[in-house]
């Protein structure tokens, strides 16, 4: 079994220059088009270094619900000190933009209680759920959504009625998903941001990528996983419309940094969902948990053209009436799970996943045409306009579909204060593990956990920030040795290697054979990406590439650490579930 052991910037031991500039203010919030956009349309390779210097009081990576929601509250409890939000393309990308189908939360107290939403979490959690993190989600929760609701963010009502809208999705029990027709997380960015920008001592920073954490590590000392007392002083980043690489000081760093879905072929997750945090958490020795369990979203429209992202037919619209069938328009659900087509995710992953190798098809197909199209059209109007796009009326034909990876269940290991193992450093959304999926998270719930710990780490921060001083003697990033990349053939061609080697061997069925040649192949790519870092000018899709490796490296290594099949994972080596219950902490 290989080890792999990223290690972090070296650490440059020669003092710089402070420049106490604060970065740029950018007041406006970038338009947030409902279309997904690209954005990094002619991605920049090379770069002239200059190097700069920030302090900040607190820093928090990704603007995303978690990044976005945290600022806010943090702005608001401490006005006083300075936020930077950093994020690696503009404002309004995240995984958090995409999300369709809505946030779940117990809205109709005359049919719905929080022991019922904490249920149905625990059920699809398959036994690894935290029951304390999931009754503080559950229970905190709709709090939190009135207080995006008073900021702005709209949710669909019913007709000629006050009451909201609430649908159901796999695994709920009950009707209690807010969303806003299907583009519920744009609308969350949208206000978000706009509420984001009404605060003067929060700066966001786009174009920006965080690139490591600092730590002891960069003052010369010896930082090792058991090493005691671990702190973050910040994090070095490049600024990818300048190449300047600045050393950020902060007092706090929120990593809020989202998921990891681009380590795969197909993907639901946009091509910032690099799991650049996790990656860059471990590097500085923190701890990872639960990276086995991957959600692999069941229906992406099968576009045989190929898109990354791949296009998301929301679970809401198996919940609205979409039934799964053969292309001979047969149904197949039967044959796996009482619930049918509303069986949680895994299992109907799974059972796509089973049929399409029982017949050598390459999707199976959801049938809509038997529903209303005046309500699908208001229910599902961009799934409705992307099908259209490919040649498919979802009224006429049946949708094509193929599951997809879409959710990073584990991530940094936090407590329920989000505190990272590493002193200074918090984690938010979907780069953490918080305990609240567990081996499978329920539709809808991770909106949800986002807002629930970004208030949780702010509010976790009176009383402590002020006592934390700004780290000295901090050196700036280290570029000896490093020249433009000659050929860039090799980081592309290093992505898709390390996807095919995910997506057929680590995919939604493993074994330990298809995991043994898994991690064989990613330390062949560790050791010659490592080299390419070490030799090459630094560049987001180097970083990009590296950290894919680093969460390459812990799904697979956790998965083969997990000798049973249990929630997301499944293996034919050990199908049943052990008697007891083990946490995969990294
Ligand atoms: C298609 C789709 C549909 C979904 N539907 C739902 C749903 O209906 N309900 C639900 O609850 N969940 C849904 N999810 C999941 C949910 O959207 C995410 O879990 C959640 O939005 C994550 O929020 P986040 O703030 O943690 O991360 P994100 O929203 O992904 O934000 C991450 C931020 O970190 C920044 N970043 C990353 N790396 C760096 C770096 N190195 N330097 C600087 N910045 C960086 C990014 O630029 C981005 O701003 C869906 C996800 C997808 C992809």
């Amino acid at each position: 079994m290989i080890g792999l052991n990223p290690q972090p910037s070296t650490p440059n031991p020669k003092p710089q220059t402070l420049n106490p500039q604060p970065s740029t203010l950018n007041p406006q919030p970038s338009t947030l088009n409902p279309k997904p956009s690209t954005p990094n349309p002619q991605p920049q390779t090379s770069y002239i270094c200059a190097m700069t210097r920030t302090k900040t009081d607190i820093l928090v990576l990704g603007s995303g619900i978690a990044g976005l929601t945290f600022a806010i509250k943090a702005s608001r409890l401490f006005p006083d000190q300075q936020i930077l939000v950093l994020t690696k393309t503009v404002e309004g990308e995240s995984n958090t933009r995409y999300a369709q189908g809505g946030v779940a939360a117990v809205w109709d107290l005359e049919k719905d209680n929080f022991e019922k939403h904490i249920a149905d979490t625990l059920d699809a959690g398959d036994g690894l759920c935290k029951a304390d993190i999931v009754r503080i989600v559950v229970e905190e929760g709709p709090e939190r959504v009135r207080e995006i609701i008073g900021w702005g963010a709209q949710f669909d009502k019913e007709k000629d009625s006050n009451d909201y809208d609430l649908a159901r999705e796999g695994g709920h029990s009950e009707h209690r998903i807010l969303h806003y027709k299907d583009l519920t997380g744009w609308e969350i960015q949208r206000s978000l941001m706009e509420e984001a920008n009404k605060y003067p001592n929060i700066t966001i920073d786009e174009h920006c990528f965080a690139l490591d954490l600092i730590t002891q590590h960069h003052l010369g000392r010896m930082v090792i996983r058991v090493t005691p007392g671990i702190e973050c002083y910040g994090c070095y980043a490049l600024n990818k419309q300048n190449g300047d690489i600045d050393t950020i000081l902060a007092r706090v760093t929120v990593l809020c940094t989202g998921g990891a879905g681009q380590v795969y072929k197909s993907t639901t997750n946009p091509v910032i969902a690099t799991g650049d945090g996790v990656a860059m958490a471990y590097r500085a020795k923190g701890r990872v948990e639960g990276m086995e369990f991957i959600q692999f979203h069941p229906t992406s429209l099968y576009n045989p053209a190929g898109d990354n992202p791949s296009f998301l037919v929301s679970e809401a619209v198996r919940g609205f009436g979409g039934i799964l069938k053969t292309a001979e328009g047969e149904e197949f659900m039967q044959h796996y799970d009482p619930r049918l087509s509303l069986a949680p995710r895994d299992i109907v992953a799974r059972a796509i996943d089973s049929e399409m190798k029982k017949r050598g098809t390459e999707c199976m197909y959801l049938d809509c045409r038997h529903l209303n199209k005046e309500d699908f059209l208001v229910h599902f109007p961009t799934i409705y306009e992307k099908c259209k796009s490919i040649g498919i009326d979802p009224m006429k034909d049946m949708i094509p579909i193929v599951p997809a990876c879409h959710y990073t269940c584990g991530g940094v290991l936090v407590d329920e204060f989000g505190h990272t193992s590493i002193h200074r450093l918090y984690a938010a959304g979907e780069c953490t593990s918080t305990g609240l999926h567990g081996a499978n998270r329920l539709a809808s719930n991770s909106l949800l956990e986002g807002l629930v710990f970004a208030h949780r780490v702010a509010h976790d921060l009176v009383g402590k920030l002020e006592g934390w001083e700004f780290q000295e003697g901090v050196p700036d990033w280290n570029v000896e040795g490093t020249t433009d990349p000659q050929e860039m053939v090799l980081i592309t061609q290093g992505l898709k290697e390390l996807r095919d080697i995910m997506s057929y061997y680590v995919g939604i069925v493993r074994s330990n054979v298809r995991l043994k040649r898994a991690l064989d192949r990613l330390f062949l790519l560790y050791q010659e990406t490592e080299e390419l870092y070490k030799t090459t000018t630094i560049s987001p899709q180097l970083m990009e590439l590296r950290n894919l490796i680093t969460v390459a490296y812990l799904i697979t290594r956790s998965a083969s650490h997990r000798r049973e099949s249990r929630g997301l994972h499944f293996t034919t080596d050990y199908p049943e579930q052990l008697p007891f219950v083990e946490y995969s902490v990294l």
